[in-house]
């Protein structure tokens, strides 16, 4: 089948509308689509008609602290959950402070952005790197998106700061809470050996996780053969999505094409 349950809108750093994004699948005749945007569910409200033949399922994509990249993809919780709403508020709140601190750092280099300017690139609620590097671009600091981040915005880089993250097992169990499945996303950006990875799964596991990430468009065959042997071992379900940016990623498309079987159990478990 067809479906793609890894997306992302311009609640966060997508570049298309939530709205945008179902007619997009629901041109490119996907069956199932779920908007997983990085630490917010503003996009989801957002959302007022979906074509019938579109199953839309409520998503989030929750980044965990952790060495290296921990994602978490929470799938058909409850969009009103208290919890989950003040503590994706406490996220944004605190991310507001550090792009004042970035736009600082940025005016002692030279650099002169502004909230305003941030703001209205940004186009949601959540801002972040990628949006100062588009500023960037646009305003001829760099030549490109990529530059920003290479010269400026990662990790290491002059104007890079940290943010704040949820533990693993906090993020966890907020999904759980809200009535939602909790899955590792990418793999592979923990930049764990094979057996480290194992290990990980088997401690999320234990804090509630559900599934993994098994099929996405930068998966490798040998990965997603590992990921589908931890998913079998550990009874996890088994996801596919893109992760689609609009033209942020270009060389990531919307959708995914999954043997029906694979992913029978997560849409069994999600839309029931
Ligand atoms: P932030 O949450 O504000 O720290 O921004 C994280 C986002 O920045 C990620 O989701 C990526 O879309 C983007 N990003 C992070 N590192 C890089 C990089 N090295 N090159 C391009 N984009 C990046
Ligand atoms: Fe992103
Ligand atoms: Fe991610
Ligand atoms: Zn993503």
């Amino acid at each position: 089948m067809l479906l793609d349950l890894h997306t992302h809108s311009t609640a966060s750093d997508g570049t298309f509308s939530p709205e945008g994004l179902v007619l997009e699948a629901s041109k490119r005749q996907l069956k199932y689509l779920s908007l997983t945007d990085h630490d917010t569910i503003d996009g989801l409200s957002q959302i007022t008609s979906i074509p019938d033949e579109l199953i839309f399922i409520n998503g989030i994509e929750i980044s965990a602290e952790f060495p290296k990249t921990l994602h978490i993809l929470g799938y058909g919780f409850d969009q009103r959950n208290v919890e989950l709403n003040n503590t994706l508020k406490e996220l944004q709140n605190f991310r507001l402070n550090r792009n004042k601190k970035m736009i600082e750092n940025m005016k002692a280099l030279g650099f002169d952005i502004t909230l305003e300017e941030l703001v209205k690139e940004a186009g949601g609620e959540l801002i972040g790197r990628p949006h100062f590097a588009n500023l960037f671009a646009r305003k001829g600091y760099v030549n490109s998106y990529q530059e920003a981040f290479d010269k400026y915005l990662d990790k290491g880089k002059p104007l890079y700061m940290n943010k704040k993250r949820l533990q693993p097992k906090k993020a966890i169990q907020l999904i759980l809470d809200a009535g939602g499945i909790p899955v590792i996303a990418h793999p592979y950006q923990t930049k764990l050996s094979n057996n480290e990875l194992e290990e990980l799964v088997v401690e999320l596991t234990v804090f509630g996780l559900m599934g993994i990430e098994v099929f996405y468009s930068q998966h490798t065959r040998d990965q997603i053969k590992f990921y589908k042997y931890i998913a079998d071992k550990y009874s996890l379900l088994i996801t596919a999505g893109s992760d689609f940016h609009g033209s942020t990623k270009p060389h990531i498309k919307l959708g995914m094409t999954v043997e029906d079987e694979l992913l029978r159990p997560f849409i069994q478990e999600v839309v029931k």
